[in-house]
């Protein structure tokens, strides 16, 4: 008997709940998850449901969810959608919650399945420079992992610490060291996701080369949990590099570090981090680390190399010089590796250090590189049209910039200010060929945005994609597209 509700594909949480006193779809959900799944975890407890209602941005209200499945196992996790459908629950997939678009908030009613239970490595493969693991496990613990091997995940997000693998795969995560080593989806060979019906699919395989058919690890990267859940993921590795070495370069104005980051990517060097702080960030962090950086500079640029000995020295001198030709007025070198890390781990925390002044909005921003320049202008002019306080950093070697809006903690102006900066920040990129999200993801906070980007075709592709994947409309309705 088909117990599909004849509703579904506009999914609501309140959809969900039942009338007149009879149990509601998620009471029978769960009735059937405890009778037929007995190694799943349920949460259903108000307090415990009431911390998985954010991600971490913040001011995305989110729904409280009615219920929070912890799957033990891809049997687990198809188990559950299979039931979710019959019962019209709406899923919510979550990693490590530590999303900035709202991707992993709560649904109101609805069911989230958390996947950090799932954590286990399940194979290093020397031989074919790849490791073979569950979604939930955090990125920093997986490089910890193959680096005992001598090995090498290169996919970087400065929240390393705090975000789970299959996470960075739903949202093509970027990191640090992404200008050399490219996002999340270019260290991907196979996945194993559980379709919204249930079904468990493979898609790729260990050959570094295989072209048959459709490139569906492609599509599910970067999918945000609207497609599938990623159960299992096989991820390319390299021979761990050796210990990096650290450039820091300080600019008098914007418009010479953006000028600065032209000259080194087009100027034949390939550093593996080439990252931006504006003054207000140079600040907030020197405040915080005492690591001796100019207050005064406007900006500044971190450059790692991690080439071998001599090699990385040519290549630091390389990228001072153009740093010094375009207009830097000082710069000083980390002493030894250790050093690098520190500067790194600071340049990390950007975020943390910014939130110790107020409330912050981080957005998400990306240009064609030779245009970096042209954006620090906007998001500048911008801030002071509105009067809002921006403390920008970012990938900048990608083009990527993160402008962080920082109000008063109890501003009431606050929403209102940061949707208009939101919107002209989104009009600058686009009129730059740029984009409105690089790495944080569409989720549920630039929904309106993604047409005016991609265009109606493509995003009636992406629709259809959608639909013919999950016609119940049951993974992460309302968020992307
Ligand atoms: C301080 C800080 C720094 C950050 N720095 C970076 C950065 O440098 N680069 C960057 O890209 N991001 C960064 N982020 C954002 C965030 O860490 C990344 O988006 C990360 O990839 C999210 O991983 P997560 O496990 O926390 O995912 P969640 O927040 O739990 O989920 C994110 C999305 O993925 C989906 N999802 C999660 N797991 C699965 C799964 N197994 N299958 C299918 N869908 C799934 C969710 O539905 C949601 O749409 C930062 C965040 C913070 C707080």
């Amino acid at each position: 008997m088909d117990r599909r509700p004849p509703h579904l594909g506009t999914l609501t949480g309140d959809d969900r709940l039942g009338a007149g006193g009879s149990p509601t779809a998620l009471d029978a959900l769960l009735a059937d998850v405890r009778a037929t799944l007995p190694d799943v975890r349920l949460l259903t407890d108000p307090a415990d449901r009431e911390s998985y209602r954010r991600d971490e941005a913040d001011h995305v209200a989110g729904g409280l969810p009615g219920a929070v499945a912890l799957p033990g196992s891809t049997a687990d996790v198809a188990g559950l959608l299979r039931l979710a459908g019959i019962h019209g629950v709406p899923v919510v997939p979550r990693g490590a919650g530590s999303g900035l678009s709202g991707g992993s908030s709560g649904i109101e009613g609805g069911l989230t399945v958390v996947l950090s239970r799932m954590d286990r490595i399940l194979e290093i493969d020397r031989p074919n420079l790849c490791v073979v693991t569950q979604p939930g496990i955090l990125n920093a613990a997986l490089r910890r992992a193959v680096e005992a091997e001598g090995l090498f995940y290169a996919p970087d997000p400065a929240s390393m610490d705090i975000c789970s693998i299959g996470g960075n795969l739903a949202t093509n995560a970027g990191g640090l060291c992404c200008v050399k080593y490219g996002q999340t989806r270019e260290s991907v060979l196979a996945l194993e996701v559980v379709l919204a019906d249930g079904t468990v699919i493979r898609t790729g395989g260990k050959s570094v080369k295989d072209v048959a058919g459709y490139s569906l690890t492609q599509l599910f990267v970067g999918s945000g949990g609207t497609l599938g859940i990623i159960t299992e993921a096989t991820l390319r590795l390299r021979p761990l590099p050796p210990p990096r070495s650290t450039l820091l370069a300080f600019f008098p104005t914007l418009d010479a570090a953006g000028a600065a980051v032209a000259a080194i990517m087009s100027g034949g060097l390939a550093p593996v981090t080439l990252e931006l702080l504006d003054r207000g960030t140079i600040a907030a962090v020197e405040d915080w680390h005492h690591l001796g950086l100019d207050v005064d500079a406007e900006a500044m640029l971190m450059v790692e190399s991690d080439l071998p000995g001599a090699a990385a020295v040519e290549e630091l001198d390389a990228a001072e010089l153009a740093c010094l030709a375009a207009g830097a007025g000082s710069s000083m070198r980390s002493r030894d590796a250790q050093e690098a890390d520190w500067l790194r781990n600071a340049r990390r925390l950007g975020l943390r250090a910014l939130e110790r002044i107020g409330a912050v909005r981080m957005e998400d921003v990306g240009v064609p590189r030779s245009r970096i320049a042209e954006l620090l202008r906007a998001i500048d002019s911008i801030g002071r049209r509105h009067g809002v306080r921006i403390a920008t950093f970012g990938h900048a070697g990608d083009g990527n910039l993160h402008p962080n809006l920082i109000f008063e903690r109890d501003d009431p102006r606050a929403d209102a200010l940061a949707e208009a900066v939101r919107a002209d920040l989104y009009r600058a990129a686009l009129e730059l060929g740029g984009t409105v999200t690089a790495e944080h993801g569409i989720g549920s906070v630039r929904r309106e945005w993604l047409e005016l980007q991609r265009g109606t075709e493509a995003v009636r592709v992406m629709r259809a994609i959608k639909s013919a994947l999950d016609p119940q409309g049951i993974l992460n309705p309302g968020r992307i597209v």
